[in-house]
């Protein structure tokens, strides 16, 4: 039998690196080329369906669309960038310059614990969508450490390891992610419509 379809609603290579492999029970295709919708949203949720309801109209009905709004909450900085992480340092700042503003603006703090969110909304064919969410708890470290993964992987150091995000192996990342919780409850959901 033929896998079921999913189109990611994103324009980032790196999300769709990691919800192939997460969502690899499904035949999944990325968005087009330059699909950027503006995030207009105050909330994961709300960007996440804002992106997911931009695709639909270019897929095939039967087709579900998977949209991800992820973010990083810092506690010392009251959450922020959370919904501003890809434009931290500047609308078009560089995942390195949005590192190194985290790791000035929290120059001599001592309270660094953090944690990555990620929002995965579904359109189901014929209407309908499921939610799932992800958190991953941690801290921030000092200096960046490693090059896998993207973003602030390099400067977020899950609880319970002494490696950044970005030193862990792709599967050690998706067991433990934001993105890897919520796309496993998406794919629960999914398989209970
Ligand atoms: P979005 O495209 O508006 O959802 O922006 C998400 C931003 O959050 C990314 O550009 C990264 O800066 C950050 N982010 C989300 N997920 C991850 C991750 O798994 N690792 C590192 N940074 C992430």
């Amino acid at each position: 039998m033929s896998k079921a379809r999913i189109a990611l609603a994103t324009g980032n290579a790196d999300k769709v690196h990691e919800l192939s492999r997460l969502l690899s029970d499904y035949e999944v295709t990325a968005a087009p080329e330059g699909f950027d919708p503006e995030e207009t949203g105050t909330t994961l949720f709300q960007n996440a369906l804002i992106k997911a309801e931009a695709l639909r109209p270019d897929v095939d009905p039967d087709t579900i669309v998977v949209a991800d709004d992820s973010g990083l909450c810092v506690h010392a900085l009251g959450g922020r960038p959370g919904v501003f992480s890809s434009r931290y340092a500047g609308p078009d700042a560089t995942y390195s310059d949005n590192c190194l503003r985290l790791m000035e603006e929290l120059e001599g703090v001592e309270m660094r614990g953090a944690a990555f969110v990620a929002v995965l909304v579904g359109l189901l064919p014929g209407g309908g969508s499921v939610v799932g969410c992800g958190v991953c708890a941690g801290n921030i470290t000092p200096a960046m450490r490693g090059e896998g993964g993207f973003g602030y992987d390099p400067v977020f150091q899950p609880l319970g390891d002494d490696r950044t995000m970005a030193q862990l192996t792709t599967d050690e990342k998706a067991a433990i992610s934001h993105r890897g919780r919520a796309a496993r409850r998406l794919a629960s959901a999914l398989v209970s419509v």
